[in-house]
């Protein structure tokens, strides 16, 4: 476990680079910081000595200034030192959570593109960012007061010893009870049910988040108390786990341990009463009298370096399962990238008995899949849900790469194209299109950030998107996502279009782009992909059949395996799963049809 400890340590600091050496800087700074501290109890003695060796003339105590500005000195000159201390680690930790962030964008950066359809990217923003975030308190402040306090510690210690070994020995047995008494509140079994009592915190936080989600819901379906359950069971659970842990196991090691780190006195005076014979008949009570006034004082700063090793746990903790959250990030599979890039010789499209099954899954998604798109073509890849056309699209820009067989792009394997040059001749719009919480301007403009306004302007009209950006009140330049400004499923994907056209691609991946659309956003929706997929090579998915009716080649897809393929004219007539797919698609249009003469 403590091996396990110092390996994090040493993991963070590894991101800190150079920077690490502030971190030593600030905690040999802070070690120096705490010891300084120290000399104004020894003033003190200093102090107290010279006035009863003169008592009751204290007017001869003329040393006492020269003490008082000493104490001061080292006191106040602590505090600065201490804040350099912190300056230094502060430098050192924001460096090392900027480190963190770049490295860990890096890494996001050579993930293949599936891994965000699998990885929220709230979730991988909160693990990273987050991450990175937690690890500054172990940074800035643990690491600086743990081993200040070790200083603390020792030089407590050897000034326990220095003036009355008994006395001294007594306040140890108050920080030793201290110890023991934490050591038993987090230790062996007693750690297992921290452990469930701040994992039932846990859930509880998150039932209560869930609880809050679900009240639309609640209020939809006229729920009331069933609705409280989970949450209800979560905080009962909590509050037993609770009770479990601070009463069943904290209630007498806490009580012991603050009345040990408070009442150093139970000690001391004992010890004290022992001693004081033995020092009457020595004839030196001065020095006794001297010593006790000391360790009085000395006694309060026991419980203040105790306090400041509970802290400094708890750091390390946190720190521990920030690293781990960093570190789903950091091992992320990537996406491995040829040394030899070799360069597409045309745009075509080839599927060789390609295989693919998803990380996890017992079935291949893609079963021995093979197509080709020459250049210029379209083909249109049909079937029912779940049939891979998806996965068969998203292989291509290398969202995920195959299991067995060959995607070739212009005759060459994909993954032997250098990652620039494929996203360069590939342009893809997907179902779950993604715009940016920013202007329209800018979400068209990230497939070529060098492109003029005049050209994002003739993109988006060449996808139809005139009305939208009529409607906006600040047309182009409108933040999308911001106050009244949401766009429908139809009109995202229109922009989606227009970044698409305006990315001038010869390869076109198209999945389900009218799915979400209404009638009107899907006639304009037609009309920007015929410009989008003039003179390109492109594979579409698409669920109204009118749409690819045209295509060169259509591949029908179920479960995996290419069950038919031919142009419309031959499958519609094969007496296969194409066939059926027309009908039922032309009975759903001409019922829609007949239903709308009854309306009007
Ligand atoms: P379609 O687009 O034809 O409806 P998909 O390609 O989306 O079909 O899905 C094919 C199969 O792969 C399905 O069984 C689906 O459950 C599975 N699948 C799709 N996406 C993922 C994913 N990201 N992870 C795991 N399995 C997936
Ligand atoms: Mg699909």
């Amino acid at each position: 476990m403590k091996e396990k400890k110092q390996n994090d340590v040493a993991v963070l600091l590894n991101y800190a680079g150079k920077y690490k050496v502030l971190t030593f800087l600030g905690m040999f700074l802070s070690a120096v910081a705490m010891v300084m501290g120290m000399v104004p109890y020894v003033c003190i003695w200093l102090a107290a000595r010279d006035l009863i060796e003169v008592a009751p003339n204290w007017t001869q105590a003329t040393e006492l200034a020269k003490y008082g500005w000493m104490a001061f000195g080292f006191a106040f000159g602590g505090i600065i030192v201490y804040f350099a201390a912190l300056m230094c680690t502060h430098l050192a930790a924001f460096r090392t959570a900027a480190n963190i962030r770049k490295q860990g964008v890096a890494h996001l950066m050579k993930t293949p593109l599936g891994f965000f359809d699998n990885n929220a990217s709230g979730l991988l923003r909160n693990r990273l960012d987050g991450g990175a975030g937690e690890t500054e308190t172990l940074l800035a402040h643990n690491l600086a007061d743990v081993v200040g306090t070790a200083a603390m510690f020792i030089a407590m210690i050897v000034l326990m010893f220095v003036f009355d070994w008994r006395m001294g020995a007594a306040c140890l047995v108050a920080a030793v009870i201290s110890v023991l008494s934490m050591f038993t509140m987090m230790g062996g079994k007693n750690a297992k049910l921290m452990m469930e009592y701040q994992q039932a915190q846990d859930v509880m936080s998150k039932a209560g988040t869930e609880y809050v989600r679900g009240i639309p819901v609640v209020k939809v379906f006229q729920q009331t108390v069933y609705s409280f359950r989970a949450f209800k069971a979560a905080i009962e659970d909590y509050s037993a786990k609770a009770e479990k842990y601070t009463g069943g196991v904290c209630r007498v090691p806490q009580s012991v341990n603050l009345t040990a780190t408070e009442g150093v006195f139970i000690f001391l005076v004992p010890a004290v009463l022992l001693i004081a014979p033995g020092a009457l008949k020595s004839g030196d009570f001065a020095t006794f009298i001297t010593n006790f006034a000391f360790y009085a004082v000395f006694s309060a700063i026991v419980s203040t370096a105790l306090a400041r090793i509970m802290f400094a746990s708890a750091g390390m903790m946190l720190a521990k399962t920030a690293l781990a959250r960093i570190d789903t990030v950091m091992n992320a599979p990537i996406l491995p990238v040829t040394d030899h890039p070799q360069t597409p010789k045309d745009n075509g499209v080839v599927f060789k008995d390609v295989t693919f099954t998803y990380d996890g899954a017992d079935l291949p998604a893609l079963d021995h899949v093979s197509f080709k798109a020459l250049p210029g073509q379209t083909v249109a890849l049909v079937g029912p849900s779940g049939g891979g056309k998806t996965t068969a699209a998203s292989l291509i820009p290398r969202f995920w790469d195959v299991s067995s067989g060959e995607l070739l792009v212009g005759g060459v394997n994909v993954k032997d194209v250098d990652p620039h040059v494929l996203m360069d001749k590939v342009a893809f719009v997907f179902q779950n299109t993604r715009l940016f919480k920013t202007s329209i301007l800018e979400n068209v403009r990230a497939a070529r950030p060098d492109v003029s306004r005049e050209e994002v302007l003739t993109a988006l009209h060449a996808a139809q998107c005139d009305d939208i950006i009529e409607k906006l009140p600040n047309g182009i330049d409108t933040v999308i996502g911001s106050k009244g400004t949401y766009l429908s499923g139809g009109e995202q994907q229109r922009v989606a279009l227009a970044r698409a056209i305006l990315k001038d691609a010869p390869i076109i991946v198209l999945d389900e782009a009218t799915a979400f659309a209404d009638p009107e956003n899907e006639a304009l929706i037609q009309k920007a992909l015929k410009t989008l997929t003039k003179g390109r090579t492109v594979v579409m998915i698409a669920h109204r059949l009118s749409t690819v009716v045209g295509a060169d080649r259509i591949v029908v897809l179920d479960n995996g395996k290419v069950v038919e393929e031919g142009t419309h004219e031959a499958l519609a007539s094969g007496g296969g799963l194409y066939e059926r797919m027309w009908e039922e698609y032309n009975q759903a249009v001409q019922w829609k049809i007949a239903s709308g003469k009854e309306g009007a």
